[in-house]
């Protein structure tokens, strides 16, 4: 989608700081951090949220977990937190598809 934030940095039509990239996904770090380490990974094709996951496009979503979890252990991360808004109420302020992966500090729970 040519007017998404998220698509166009995907794309590298935006600067982001990349953590790691290939044909399905794109890693980057927040612009505004929440905890010492935190990144977002996000399919390469648009989908607004995990509402809109399906048996047919689901794939990503493995294949994004495949990376959150080496990642994590190519960063030596030993707890982490991987969190995806769906929806205005929930905290959702992107509408593309994106899982925050936090660490580095302690987390409370529930969240807030
Ligand atoms: P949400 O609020 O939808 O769960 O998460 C969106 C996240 O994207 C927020 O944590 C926000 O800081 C981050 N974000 C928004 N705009 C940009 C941007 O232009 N670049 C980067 N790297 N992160 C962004
Ligand atoms: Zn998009």
């Amino acid at each position: 989608m040519s007017d998404c934030l998220f698509c166009n940095i995907a794309a590298g039509k935006i600067p982001s700081k990349k953590v790691y990239e290939d044909e399905l996904c794109y890693a980057f770090y927040d612009i505004a951090p929440q905890a010492p380490v935190h990144f977002l990974v996000i399919p390469k094709a648009h989908l607004a949220s995990v509402s809109e996951v399906t048996e047919e496009n689901g794939a990503a979503v493995g294949h994004i977990f495949a990376v959150i979890a080496r990642l994590a252990k190519e960063m030596g991360l030993e707890s982490y937190r991987v969190v995806s808004n769906i929806g205005e109420q929930a905290g959702q302020s992107v509408p593309h598809l994106h899982f925050h992966v936090l660490s580095g500090r302690d987390m409370t729970w529930p969240p807030g």
